[in-house]
């Protein structure tokens, strides 16, 4: 930071802007990221693609679209005691208009959207030895300067949309769910083909089927999921909340996935059949989370424990849906709680309807989509439109789609060719001064991302601050420290069932993707992990000087 050290605005001599940060993505990370380090004195800006704020929530708009995390107001950030005052949450389960408006409100209530530019999409990223600034190009031909690239990309912003023969050919609107349109879609009289059911299919099938005249779905891997028993958030547990929100944010930050869920300590064997049906029974009523993380302590870690609930959800299932054949191609065959836990509104019982059809494309696949509708192995579905619900590349894909050029030239993408190494889920080795926040390796997606992210821009800005007050010019992971971290996130991840099942969590929705769960699953325990290695002196990290650079002539 030789010319702009503590340079609370960018330094713009000559036709290149240079920031101390710069920022890419304006989700819950991106947003937090710059509250926070602009507060620290850091000059930075925000590129984001879209035309707005919010990142996932500006994206996935299609109906149904919920966060499937815990009731609200716990899917919020903490670091200001007033926001939590000011916000008021209306349902349990928020929906993505609303969680849309909070983050809206964050960007005008802090003053962020000065520091942001939308509508801009970072072509490349190249990181200058000599100079140790990166190098970043936007999508409207800017050139921009920066000593710290802050990678603020998502976990689940990379869209997946698969191959599927024949889908140009389709003449009727194809839409994915994560790249909804801004405009209202109307499903009235339409026959409406969704491919997919995980997360967003789940979500988006019961509403699409309120509306349209005939809803078919394409099911590759049927899914557990759980009443969400979504309602109107009382306004006294609001002020209850508030009041205790002290004690909230100690239960958050003691979780091991930062939420203030009871997790129960024990064990399935511990109770008769008996006795785990009736508390399984009353979780299921209850709604939620607290069936998977409150019923028994090791229901992910231990397969007959496992058993026990995987039996009880398909039990139900087979009391919901009337028709037996329907109910029993909706039966899930792998571990419970080891693909993303759903919370629904009424999925099970959308397959009652009259107007929904199922497709199991593990017996029936689809051979083509055609102009009029998909052809499966055994006939064709004719249909005026398409949701692909096929999700995400997540956690590595929106990284590797920016793909930065490291040291020596080398691209992310090939150094992940094989393996997603990355030390503490913050830095890479090859790519120094370069940051993730909800990077691989980091608890992610099985944590309070809001939280999350709070707790790894901190650790972030202290870290530059530790650089700027020594003179030290970059940061960099060793490719040890990252062996380590790798060795470290398996043990975690070994320890349950997670890396048994095929899922997003284990690359395995996408072709020729490694195989490797890359989620931290030690929660609060990792939050402590990166500030005891802050506090020896960014152990597993090495430092190098600050070569002078005059930013005014540097390009
Ligand atoms: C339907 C749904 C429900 C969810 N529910 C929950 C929940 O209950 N609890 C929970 O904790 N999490 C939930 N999540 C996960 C959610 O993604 C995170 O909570 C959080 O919103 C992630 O924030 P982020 O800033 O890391 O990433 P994002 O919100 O994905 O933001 C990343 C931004 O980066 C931008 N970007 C990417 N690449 C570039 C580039 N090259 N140039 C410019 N911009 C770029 C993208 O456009 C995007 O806007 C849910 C996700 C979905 C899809």
């Amino acid at each position: 930071m030789a010319n702009i050290q503590s340079s609370p605005t960018a330094t713009t001599q000559g036709p290149i802007a240079h920031y101390d940060a710069v920022i890419i993505g304006a989700g819950v990370g991106g947003l937090y990221a710059l509250h926070h380090l602009r507060k620290m004195g850091f000059s930075v800006r925000v590129y984001e693609g879209a035309n707005g704020v919010g990142g996932t929530w500006w994206w996935n708009r299609y109906p149904g679209a919920r966060v499937d995390g815990p009731a609200s107001p716990f899917y919020c950030y903490t670091f200001s005691e007033e926001l939590v005052r000011e916000w008021d949450w209306t349902e349990t389960q928020s929906d993505q208009a609303s969680v849309l408006a909070y983050l809206e409100y964050v960007a005008d209530r802090f003053d962020l959207r000065r520091d942001i530019q939308l509508d801009t999409w970072i072509r490349d990223a190249r990181y200058d030895e000599d100079q140790q600034r990166w190098w970043v190009e936007t999508s409207r031909g800017e050139r921009v300067g920066c000593q710290f690239l802050i990678c603020a990309v998502g976990t689940l912003s990379a869209a997946y949309k698969p191959n599927i023969p024949g889908i140009e050919d389709f003449a009727g609107k194809c839409y994915h769910t994560s790249r909804w349109p801004q405009e209202p879609v109307s499903f009235v009289g339409k026959r409406v083909g969704v491919i997919g059911t995980d997360s967003s299919g789940v979500q988006a099938i019961p509403e699409i089927a309120k509306e349209a005249a005939h809803v078919t779905v394409f099911q590759r891997t049927p899914q557990y999921t759980i009443p969400a028993r979504n309602r109107p958030v009382d306004p006294e547990e609001m002020r209850q909340a508030r009041e205790n929100w002290s004690d909230l944010r100690a239960q958050m930050d003691a979780s091991p996935l930062g939420m203030p869920l009871k997790i129960s300590q024990r064990l399935a064997a511990e109770d008769t059949p008996e006795q785990r049906q009736a508390l399984y029974e009353a979780l299921w009523q209850k709604g939620g989370l607290d069936l998977l993380f409150g019923s028994y302590a090791d229901i992910i870690t231990n397969k007959e424990a496992n058993r026990t609930l995987a039996d009880f959800v398909r039990g139900k299932i087979r009391e919901i849906v009337r028709d037996p054949q329907t109910a029993e191609k909706l039966l899930p065959d792998y571990y419970v709680g080891t693909k993303r836990q759903l919370l629904d509104n009424g999925y099970y019982e959308t397959f009652n309807r009259d107007n929904v059809t199922l497709i199991d494309l593990r017996h029936d696949p689809i051979q083509t989509v055609t102009a009029t509708g998909i052809r499966t192995a055994t006939g064709e579905h004719s249909l005026d439109m398409i949701v692909l619900a096929t999700g995400f590349d997540a956690v590595t894909g929106a990284l590797v789609r920016l793909n930065p050029q490291g040291r020596g030239g080398v691209r992310l993408a090939e150094k992940w060719r094989t393996h997603f190494d990355t030390y503490l889920g913050l830095g890479i080795s090859g790519f120094p001064n370069l940051f993730t926040i909800h990077g691989p390796g980091s608890p992610s997606v099985l944590y309070n991302m809001p939280l999350g992210a709070e707790l790894e821009s901190a650790w972030i800005g202290d870290c530059m601050k530790h650089l700027r007050e020594r003179g030290l010019g970059a940061i960099e992971a060793t490719p040890e420290a990252e062996k380590g971290w790798d060795q470290e996130v398996a043990m975690f991840a070994n320890a349950t069932l997670f890396p048994l099942t095929d899922s997003w969590y284990t690359g395995a929705n996408i072709p020729g993707k490694p195989r490797q769960f890359c989620v931290h699953l030690g929660g609060s325990h990792y939050f402590q992990r990166i500030a005891d290695v802050a506090a020896q002196g960014y152990e597993g990290f090495v430092f190098e000087k600050e070569h002078y650079v005059d930013v005014a002539t540097a390009s």
